[in-house]
């Protein structure tokens, strides 16, 4: 078994690192500066619009797609490196979960020509951005139970219903809108995909807010809206199959949530390295010692982890139990790693900038706000990352039948 990248792969690393050092801004924290700010969507997204620019011009949108689509026709392990990079730094801008995973490549498998030919390149070239519009105030974990109406009606589908927690769907041009096309089959089997443009007269968005402050998501509600049927991704209530593929499609983003967090594990050594604590470096304290040591392993076992889910996909083999275990541990150790920096900052660890701007740091009034507040910030956006694309819970029930061949739970009583 070979861990090495080959002389071509480690270049590109080099090329990504050298890209990202020069188009970032020098102070870029990783996180957004303006994270507390009440505005500080609209500026993330004019931040990320310009990334997103930046990186197509490299052509590193869709860097495995098809050439003819404005892809690349790159190896999988390629777009890997990409992704661990992009996400080391935090840059935004390249969004892998979300626009290149669960709409781009969903396209790419199921679209007719004429979808490819319309939808992708506009994606590779950094116009655009995409939403997904699965989960209902009803269906979550539960998808299949999603109630949102499409009826075919002459040339046009009729949308009716609700979605929440749409990321970013507020700032998205389109999204692939998974929607009940036969209320009377089994409910696995009345399910289509329809792409919908999300400035079509009938949707409305109100925003909600996480706990960070963050307007970073919406409820969508859907009053009569008419889509051309030829927006119809896949078969009509063929939908589950995409469902599968666009989880399958997501299924590295618990590196991307582990190589997020190993930057600021990073910080949290450098800073126990230059902290000093009644006369003693942090580094010295063999408590702190060993917690840092136990997050680097379960960084190092994640990051591996991710990497053994590529070479399954590169080799034709099932990655869905890897693919389930990364996304346990990947979710779990940011937020292990949030909360040991939470218990090494002691109580300044709660401190942020004094108004919450991130960006006009005032060194006198936020000198206590340590390692500029990240960690407070970290502890409250971690939390979401054992739900977002599937809860843990629904994983490690996956990872019961699928990996050790447990009979399935039974049905929840009504
Ligand atoms: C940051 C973030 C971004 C998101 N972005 C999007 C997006 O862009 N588009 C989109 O469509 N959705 C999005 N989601 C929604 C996400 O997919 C759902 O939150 C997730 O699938 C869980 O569904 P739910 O919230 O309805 O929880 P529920 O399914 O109601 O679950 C509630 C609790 O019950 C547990 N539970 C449920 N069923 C089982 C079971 N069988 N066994 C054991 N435990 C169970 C769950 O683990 C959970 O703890 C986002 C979520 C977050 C947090």
């Amino acid at each position: 078994m070979d861990f090495r990248f080959t002389e071509e792969e480690e270049a590109f690393r080099k090329e990504v690192r050298e890209f990202l050092d020069r188009e970032l801004p020098p102070d870029w924290p990783g996180i957004d500066p303006d994270q507390y700010h009440e505005d500080a969507f609209d500026h993330i997204h004019e931040v990320s619009r310009e990334m997103q620019k930046k990186l197509a011009a490299k052509g590193w949108l869709g860097l495995t797609w098809p050439k003819r689509y404005g892809g690349q026709e790159a190896p999988l392990y390629k777009q890997m490196i990409l992704e661990e990079e992009i996400t080391y730094r935090g840059a935004p801008g390249y969004d892998a979960y979300q626009f290149i995973g669960g709409c781009g490549d969903i396209i790419l498998e199921f679209g007719t020509e004429e979808q490819k030919q319309k939808y992708l390149p506009p994606m590779t070239r950094g116009e655009v951005k995409w939403a997904t519009a699965m989960s209902e105030p009803n269906a979550g974990s539960d998808l299949a139970s999603l109630q949102l109406r499409a009826d075919l009606q002459g040339d046009y589908f009729i949308l009716n219903g609700q979605k929440t927690w749409q990321s970013a769907a507020h700032r998205a041009d389109f999204a692939p809108v998974y929607c009940r096309t036969d209320p009377e089959a089994y409910k696995h089997r009345g399910i289509s995909v329809i792409i919908v443009d999300l400035k079509s007269p009938g949707i409305t968005m109100r925003p909600l807010e996480m706990m960070t402050g963050l307007k970073a998501f919406c409820e969508v509600f859907y009053d009569n809206v008419k889509v051309p049927r030829e927006n119809l991704l896949g078969e009509l209530n063929g939908g589950w199959a995409i469902v599968m593929a666009a989880l399958g499609h997501e299924r590295t983003y618990g590196l991307q949530l582990i190589l997020n967090i190993k930057r600021d594990l990073d910080l949290l050594v450098k800073y126990c390295k230059e902290t000093t604590v009644n006369g003693e470096p942090l580094a010295k304290d063999p408590l702190i010692r060993n917690r840092l040591a136990d997050m680097a392993i379960q960084v190092d076992v994640a990051r591996t982890l991710g990497y053994k889910v590529n070479w399954q996909v590169l080799t034709g083999q099932s990655p869905v139990v890897t693919a389930n275990q990364l996304k346990i541990l990947g979710g779990e150790v940011t937020q292990r790693v949030a909360r040991l920096g939470m218990q090494i900052l002691g109580l300044y660890g709660q401190l942020g900038p004094v108004g919450g701007n991130w960006r006009q740091m005032d060194e006198t009034k936020d000198k206590w706000a340590r390692l500029g507040g990240r960690m407070k910030h970290l502890y409250l956006s971690t939390v979401c990352n054992t739900i977002a694309g599937g809860t843990t819970e629904v994983a490690r029930n996956g990872l019961a039948t699928m990996g050790l061949q447990l009979p399935r739970e039974p049905k929840a009583k009504k």
